[in-house]
């Protein structure tokens, strides 16, 4: 199909200093928790989105010097000639497809802890980043920079420049911004010098003006020059001669970096989770930039839609596109668009599971592409699939996330699938979810995959098809894959962290009440011992329906792992605002249907409150009768023609969505691709065959 001329812009070559991006497509520099330790999965991981169209393709965050040293968090370093090869895998790969390599040099200053080197962290006066998230909390604090030890860092930047100059990159970054060195000379806060370095705005713009500069006379014209710098904190300060701190840093700059590379403070507020912020939620602060400046500038905003990336360009907010998120979730976006394919873009949902991977220190894992991270480790690439080998068909069963990827996958690859599931509508899961505050953009898992399968012939699709094992030995498929799910349970959290007995009262409910249609009566305890997302859109949802609610946790906070996804601020901040109680470090011990009973976690103190209601939003059982009323009835299997049943997502192992789209991808790709072990927890059709156990950790 022809590409729309609407979108013709977004396919301008855009001259950045001595290099010319193909496209205004940037892959904005992410972590991809890759490191140099996997220089292959990296390689291929940023391959796959310059092939995807993204005419610019960035490294994440490169240490210049062992001072800057984020362990255990990922990172990597051009710390010396060592370091070159490694990443020149990764510039051979990403110009193999005609785009621009761009590598984000960087010192972490405070911010890096520096638990591998040792090395005291440098900062412009001493002052800490006093982190609120054990994650990031240290107790170490940084050394005051004197200036020798400034002109230590211009000297590093400039060495690595040169180094990424020898690695092949056409874009080398000075990095000014979420708390990083030079950003820490920038703010008064970090920044209590009383030389030419502190004090007045011009002064703390100093360093990253000679950043710059050493950057410059290290790559000559061979590279552009690239200044990626945080504005949401100055543009909160007024200015003296503009009307924030952010238009004077730029003023004072304009000019000096071939590209401008504008962003926000805060994870949370950068990354920001369609929970609590739209698509182009950085414009505020960052769309003055381009009145400042001659130089291009390119800026974020999980940007998914090729009319809202023309309206940026249209309106002067940015020059280059950029993409973190969206580059993850559809590396061939660019493609797509160029191709005339854009419905078939699979949007970023915003969850920030990619973001949680990074904390883990993980390669990256996305909720709508389960190919991301695994384009090396196990060959899978976003849009080429095997052929099938046999003329087997598969049946799916159950079509929340896990069947709807498999049944794509499969489809994709050519089988012939049947996918039933019993209710009337799909999605499983999210049909109850994406119902709930700020979860509507999750959607986009249930929607992606209802496009393509509406465009694969060869899957049938059977709603209000409840089956059962005597249904399925007549249906004549190959291979049976139930996806059938999980359901909450009632289950207590006992004093050791072991599920214990629920309560034995009136009014005691689950999300599947909820997901049912039950609307509690108040007031209403959601006891949350999941502490991922669920509990806190819950209690969130009954407040807004009125009614008196409070939170209870076993956690030291609200939707504690959400720390993981950059969301959890932001979720207590709305359980705040919509009047719900919050009791963390609580353990529920009792309720009689009027009260109900809590222990603090650590101090044994015993409290009651009024409560009509609970909800407990704990632990998840797979729903497995489907898979034991057929598994009594394995010796009729052959008979029937079914070689194989197996388990996918939450039917296997409760989990996120996330973990369910990627078992289901799994067994899509690997169905006979593997002869001898088809998939874990999958039996075959013979009378002693034994289930297969597949090794996690290939
Ligand atoms: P997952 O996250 O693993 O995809 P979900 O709970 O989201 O799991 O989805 C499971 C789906 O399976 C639900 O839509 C449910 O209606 C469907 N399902 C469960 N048992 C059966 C069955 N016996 N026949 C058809 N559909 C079923
Ligand atoms: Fe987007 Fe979620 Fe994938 Fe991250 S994990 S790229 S936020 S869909």
């Amino acid at each position: 199909m022809a590409r729309n001329p609407r979108f013709d812009v977004l396919f301008e070559p855009v001259r950045i200093g001595p290099v010319t991006a193909p496209n205004r497509f940037y892959q904005v520099p992410h972590a991809s928790g890759m490191t140099n330790a996997l220089p292959n999965v990296r390689a291929r991981f940023r391959e796959i989105k310059a092939e995807g169209g993204w005419g610019v393709v960035c490294t994440g965050a490169v240490s210049i010097h062992p001072s800057s040293d984020d362990s255990p968090l990922p990172f990597a370093s051009l710390w010396d000639t060592r370091d070159i090869r490694n990443h020149a895998l990764m510039t051979d790969a990403v110009h193999k497809h005609g785009a621009l390599a761009g590598v984000e040099l960087w010192h972490g200053g405070a911010c890096s802890l520096n638990r591998t080197s040792r090395i005291a962290p440098v900062s412009p006066s001493g002052m800490p980043w006093l982190s609120t998230h054990l994650g990031f909390m240290g107790n170490l604090r940084p050394r005051a920079m004197d200036l020798a030890d400034i002109a230590d860092l211009v000297r590093w930047q400039a060495q690595a420049a040169r180094r990424a100059l020898a690695a092949g990159f056409d874009i080398v970054y000075v990095y000014a911004g979420m708390g990083y060195l030079p950003y820490e000379f920038l703010l008064p806060e970090y920044n209590q010098r009383t030389d030419a370095y502190g004090g007045s705005i011009a002064n703390r713009v100093r360093l990253v003006r000679e950043l710059l500069e050493a950057t410059r006379d290290a790559v000559g014209d061979r590279c552009a020059v690239a200044l990626r710098i945080s504005l949401e904190e100055l543009r909160g300060r007024p200015g003296t001669t503009a009307p924030s701190e952010a238009h004077e840093v730029v003023a004072l700059l304009a000019d000096v970096p071939d590209l401008w590379d504008v962003k926000m403070d805060s994870s949370p507020t950068d990354c920001a989770p369609s929970r609590f912020s739209p698509e182009g939620s950085h414009e505020p602060i960052i769309d003055f930039v381009k009145r400042v400046t001659k130089k291009p500038v390119v800026g974020v905003g999980r940007f998914t839609s090729p009319d809202v990336m023309v309206s940026q360009i249209k309106r002067g907010v940015l020059d280059l596109i950029g993409g973190a998120r969206p580059s993850i979730a559809d590396p061939f976006l660019p493609r797509k668009i160029d191709e005339g394919r854009e419905d078939e873009i699979r949007e970023c949902i915003g969850c920030n599971i990619c973001i949680s991977s990074w904390h883990d220190g993980v390669p990256v894992r996305c909720t709508q592409n389960p190919t991301a991270g695994e384009e090396w480790r196990r060959g899978w690439h976003p849009e080429r699939f095997a052929a099938p080998s046999s003329e087997a068909s598969v049946l799916v069963v159950g079509a929340g996330p896990a069947g709807l990827e498999c049944a794509v996958t499969l489809g994709r690859r050519g089988y012939p699938v049947t996918l039933a599931d019993r209710e009337r509508d799909f999605g499983g899961r999210m049909r109850f979810e994406t119902r709930l505050p700020g979860l509507a953009t999750w959607g986009r898992v249930l929607d992606w995959r209802m496009g393509q399968l509406r465009t694969l012939p060869n899957v049938s699709l059977y709603p209000e098809s409840a089956l059962e094992a005597l249904d399925i030995l007549g249906l004549e498929h190959t291979h049976v894959v139930l996806a059938t799910g999980a359901r909450w349970s009632r289950m207590l959290c006992g004093a050791n962290e072991f599920p214990i007995a629920p309560p034995a009262a009136p009014r005691v409910y689950t999300p599947d009440d909820l997901a049912a249609g039950v609307v509690p009566e108040g007031p209403i305890a959601v006891f949350d011992f999941d502490n991922y997302y669920l509990a806190g859109a819950i209690a969130e949802q009954l407040a807004q329906l009125g009614r008196e609610v409070c939170y209870v946790t076993t956690a030291g906070g609200v939707s504690a792992w959400t720390f993981m996804t950059n969301e959890q601020p932001l979720v207590h901040r709305a359980l705040v605002k919509a009047g719900v109680a919050i009791h963390t470090m609580q353990r529920v011990t009792g309720f009689d249907g009027e009260e109900l009973a809590l222990v603090d976690w650590f101090g044994g103190r015993e409290s009651r409150l009024p409560c009509r209601s609970l909800v407990i939003v704990g632990m998840r059982t797979p729903r497995n009768e489907l898979y034991d009323s057929l598994y009594a009835v394995s010796a009729d299997w052959k008979r029937a023609g079914i070689a194989s049943v197996t388990r996918i997502g939450d039917a296997l192992a409760p989990g996120a969505i996330v973990h369910a789209v990627h078992s289901g991808h799994r067994y899509a790709r690997e169905l006979e691709a593997h002869p001898a072990a088809p998939a874990e927890a999958s039996r075959a059709a013979s009378a002693d065959a034994m289930p297969y156990l597949r090794d996690f950790s290939t």
